[in-house]
């Protein structure tokens, strides 16, 4: 469904990113990696997705607090595979404490991070798509960007501005081949979620399995995490003609989570 495409999907060396980056390649879509890793890990990394899926991958290390870098990676996915046709905005950090005692330098870098290298990366890649009269721009928000949990400020407002920034950019090319849509996945399995896990654990003295299912418990209707996988679909789905008039959506995939 998407020979020929390229996306550029950004942190995509573990988690969420990597699920997304492995279920666009398997339509046929090229990839540009891209986060924080070993050398070898992303080299081993970019040669499975090669040859699993018969597309072309390579990676730029961008760091995601920087537009300077963010804009030469785009420019680099530009020159290499020619086109900059899907863009996946999913890099991402969490920091968890009160607003009382919250870090400034937390602060900073989850905004960074977390949303304004969403408008940078969206701005660098809108002139081709409008160019090529084509384009998807994926937005890996949260239930977060819905609604809100205590002790995460700088990453709940950083979601809802994601939301907000999808619906901007939505309208802004509403007439055009280009759509902007954002997904909310609630709990998934990631090394993200494993940290807070492994701090519910030592903070009550309970087993990691106790942990989970109280992580769980506490907002998750269905009691069972969201995959990558999953999301990756639902990606693919976004990028799909049935998708064409979807546009500025904020799509819940979180269990039930925003339904209560
Ligand atoms: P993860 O920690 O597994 O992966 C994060 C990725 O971002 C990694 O590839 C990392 O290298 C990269 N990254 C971090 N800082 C970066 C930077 N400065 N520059 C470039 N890359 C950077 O996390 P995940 O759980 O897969 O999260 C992915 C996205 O999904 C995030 O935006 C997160 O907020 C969102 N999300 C996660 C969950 C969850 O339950 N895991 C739920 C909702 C939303």
């Amino acid at each position: 469904m998407l020979n020929g495409k390229t996306a550029i999907v950004t942190g995509s060396t573990s988690g969420i990113g990597l699920g997304i980056a492995r279920e666009l390649a398997a339509q046929g879509a090229g990839i540009l990696l891209n986060g924080f890793g070993e050398a070898n890990d992303i080299a081993a990394l970019r040669t499975t997705l090669a040859q699993e899926y018969g597309v072309p991958v390579d990676y730029h290390g961008a760091d995601m607090r920087d537009p300077e870098q963010i804009a030469a990676m785009v420019a680099h996915a530009e020159t290499t595979f020619g086109s900059a046709d899907i863009l996946v905005n999913n890099a991402g950090i969490q920091h968890v404490a009160p607003v009382a005692s919250f870090p400034r330098e937390r602060w900073d870098a989850v905004i960074a991070i977390n949303l304004s290298s969403t408008f940078f990366a969206t701005q660098a890649v809108l002139p081709g798509m409008h160019k090529r009269g084509w384009g998807r721009i994926i937005n890996i928000a949260s239930a977060h960007g819905l609604v809100a949990s205590a002790n995460k400020s700088a990453y709940v407002a950083a979601k809802h501005g994601v939301v907000g920034l999808t619906k901007v950019v939505a309208l802004e090319t509403a007439q055009t081949g280009i759509t902007c849509n954002a997904i909310c996945p609630g709990w998934v399995l990631t090394p993200l979620v494993q940290k807070q896990i492994d701090a519910i654990a030592a903070r009550d003295g309970i087993t990691e399995a106790a942990a989970r299912a109280a992580l769980l418990g506490e907002k998750q209707p269905s009691g069972a995490f969201v995959t990558p996988e999953q999301l990756g679909q639902v990606a693919v789905f976004l990028c799909s003609a049935a998708a064409d008039q979807i546009r500025g959506a904020a799509l819940p995939v979180d269990g039930g989570w925003t339904a209560q």
